[in-house]
C-alpha cells in the first residue's frame, strides 16, 4: 500500500484547494461556504515519482464548539490513519482556538506534521506567518494553494517525510 497523506484544518482554510493543487485538477470541491467537504475523500496522487493517497477532510458543525470538536476528531483520525499529516491554517486569520485544539492532539503523534500557512499569495504577506510559530509545530510553511506559490516545495517536503 502507498503512504497516506491527510490534509486537516479548520473549514475554509483552503484544504480542498490545496488537494486540487496537488492533484493538478479540480477533484475536491472548493467553496466559500464552510461545510462543503462532508466526508473524508481519498485521491491517488503522485509527486517526484512517489505515489501516495491524499485524503481531504471536512465534516463539521457550524457552531464554534462543534467545529472544535469536529477538528479534534479529524486530527485523531488523521493520526491513526495517515503517514504524514498536513495541518493547514489560514495565515490571514492567524492561530485560532480551534487550531490550538487540533494542535494539542497533533502534538502527541509520532508521525510527521507539516504546518502549512495558506493564503500567502505574495511575498509581502510572508511576515504574517510569524505568529503561527506559537502553535508549537515548528516553522510554518507559507504557500498559496490558490496560486500555486511554493506548492512544489511543499510537495518535496511531504514526500521527503515518507
Ligand atoms: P476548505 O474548507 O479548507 O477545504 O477550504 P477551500 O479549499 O474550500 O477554500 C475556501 C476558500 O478559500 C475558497 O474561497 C478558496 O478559493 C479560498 N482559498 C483557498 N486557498 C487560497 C489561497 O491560497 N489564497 C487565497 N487568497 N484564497 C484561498
Ligand atoms: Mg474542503
Amino acid at each position: 500500500p502507498v503512504p497516506t497523506v491527510a490534509v486537516v484544518g479548520r473549514p475554509n482554510v483552503g484544504k480542498s484547494t490545496l488537494v486540487n493543487r496537488i492533484l493538478g485538477r479540480r477533484a475536491a470541491v472548493v467553496q466559500d461556504e464552510p461545510g462543503v467537504t462532508r466526508d473524508r475523500v481519498a485521491y491517488d496522487a503522485e509527486w517526484a515519482g512517489k505515489e501516495f493517497s491524499l485524503v481531504d477532510t471536512g465534516g463539521w458543525d457550524p457552531d464554534a464548539e462543534g467545529m472544535a470538536r469536529s477538528i479534534a476528531l479529524q486530527a485523531e483520525l488523521a493520526m491513526r490513519t495517515a503517514d504524514v499529516i498536513v495541518f493547514v491554517v489560514d495565515s490571514r486569520v492567524g492561530p485560532t482556538d480551534a487550531d490550538e485544539a487540533a494542535v494539542k492532539i497533533l502534538r502527541t503523534t509520532k508521525k510527521p506534521v507539516v504546518l502549512v500557512a495558506n493564503k500567502v499569495d505574495s511575498e509581502r504577506q510572508e511576515s504574517e506567518i510569524h505568529e503561527l510559530w506559537s502553535l508549537g509545530l515548528g516553522e510554518p510553511f507559507p504557500i498559496s494553494a490558490l496560486h500555486g506559490r511554493n506548492s512544489g516545495d511543499l510537495l518535496d517536503k511531504i514526500v521527503w517525510a515518507f
